[in-house]
């Protein structure tokens, strides 16, 4: 097909804004895109007519529009010609009513997004394209200003979050070392008092003299359980801490519990029962380990339970063996259920506080049941329900 020369409008002025001109055309010419109606001919796209702001768009005069192939290959940019030619080639195969978006580098060389818009008439056998070119410009400064809008306002947020967790973990780190420095201070003011009793001789009988020594001793354990937690939560942290997993027989382990705690137990008139099914059963697990966590768990429910009874059953579920802790202590509010296992934190982590402790405990023995491949969860339908606290670790898989 022979490329054509523009139509030209009849009446109408060189320049839309010259005096005298239709009042409409200056305005067509200001457009931020223009209309065009086009032959695709083996030589390319060629332009018939258009209205609108060719120039204003492109900073090229009006009349270049209708160069043979001038759009296409001169202001459409090099990346994107071939997805505009692509474009045209499959509106003139008859795929109607198309949309593409690209880039123009403009006469002084800047880029310009434009979207074109473009349908296929057919008439008289001849197929003419009809298109529109509109700039994508202040569309896209508005969306690069919301977008980094919202940034601004996401990163805000982000701080604001950042800030209030850092001021949560300083204000409980404030009183870690409070309440830790009273756990490390009190049972170590204890053990220098009964020492210096004893060093003293301020004892009346053999008996007082093995009454001071038995409290001196006691505290001396307190204090290296503290010591202890201390030392576990570090090496945790520092991704120190590992396992010996080995077959453990629960049932002389629930024993071996049940005997350490059953005169903190009667002294504090609580009852404690440890039991397990009768068939014999066995854990994949560190021993020192479960032992420790099933202390922690123990020693909790008794240290929070005034009356009542502390229980702890073992039993077998699927492949794991599920420890129960069940006290009718003092509970826990709902919405501190998920809090525990983070570490320093306490119910009730004030100076007033009735409970001693440093706030550890749920957490090393969260970690150290996760090491084992266990699960952990403490359940509690609030103050003064009692709490338990069910214990998950993988069985023993026979050899
Ligand atoms: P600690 O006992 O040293 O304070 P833990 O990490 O063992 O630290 O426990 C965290 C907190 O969870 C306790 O301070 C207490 O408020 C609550 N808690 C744990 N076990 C029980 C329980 N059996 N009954 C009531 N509250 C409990």
């Amino acid at each position: 097909m022979r490329p054509q020369k523009p139509i030209k409008n009849k009446g109408k002025k060189k320049k839309g804004s010259q005096k005298g001109s239709p009042p409409f055309e200056s305005l067509y010419d200001e457009l931020p895109g223009f209309m065009y109606i086009a032959e695709i001919s083996e030589m390319g796209f060629h332009p018939l007519n258009s209205v609108g702001g060719f120039a204003s768009l492109t900073g090229y005069r009006a009349s270049d529009f209708f160069k043979p192939d001038f759009f296409d290959t001169r202001i459409v940019e090099t990346n994107d010609t071939q997805k505009v030619r692509s474009f045209r080639e499959a509106a003139s195969a008859g795929q109607n009513s198309r949309e593409l978006a690209y880039h123009l580098k403009r006469k002084n060389g800047k880029r310009v997004l434009v979207k074109e818009r473009m349908v296929v008439l057919s008439a008289r056998g001849e197929a003419r394209l009809i298109g529109g070119v509109i700039s994508l410009a202040s569309e896209q400064k508005a969306a690069a200003a919301s977008t980094s809008e919202e940034k601004r306002s996401l990163r805000l947020q982000e701080i604001q979050r950042m800030n209030d967790h850092l001021l949560e973990i300083n204000r409980l780190k404030d009183e870690f070392l409070t309440n830790t420095s009273h756990e490390l201070r009190t049972p170590l003011n204890s053990i220098i008092g009964f020492l210096t009793l004893l060093a003293e001789g301020y004892y009346e009988s053999e008996n007082e003299m093995r009454l001071f020594t038995r409290n001196a001793l006691e505290s001396s354990r307190h204090l290296l359980n503290v010591i202890n937690d201390i030392l576990d939560i570090s090496k945790i942290e520092a991704g120190t801490m590992d396992t010996h997993i080995e077959k453990v027989y629960v049932d002389e382990l629930m024993e071996e519990i049940r005997s350490l705690f059953e005169m903190q137990a009667e002294q504090k008139g609580l009852t404690l029962e440890c039991t397990t099914k009768k068939k014999p059963i066995f854990a994949a697990a560190d021993i020192q380990k479960l032992k420790q966590v099933l202390i922690n768990l123990v020693g909790n429910a008794i240290k929070f339970t005034p009356k009542g009874t502390v229980k702890l059953t073992a039993r077998v579920n699927d492949d794991r063996i599920l420890f129960v802790v069940r006290d009718t202590g003092i509970g826990i509010p709902v919405d501190k259920l998920q809090k525990v296992f983070q570490k320093f934190i306490q119910v009730d982590g004030s100076a007033t506080r009735r409970y001693g402790g440093t706030g550890l405990g749920l957490a090393i023995s969260k970690h150290l049941v996760e090491m084992m491949g266990g699960k952990i969860e403490v359940k509690s339908k609030g103050v003064g329900t009692g709490t338990t606290v069910r214990l998950a670790i993988p069985c023993w898989k026979k050899e």
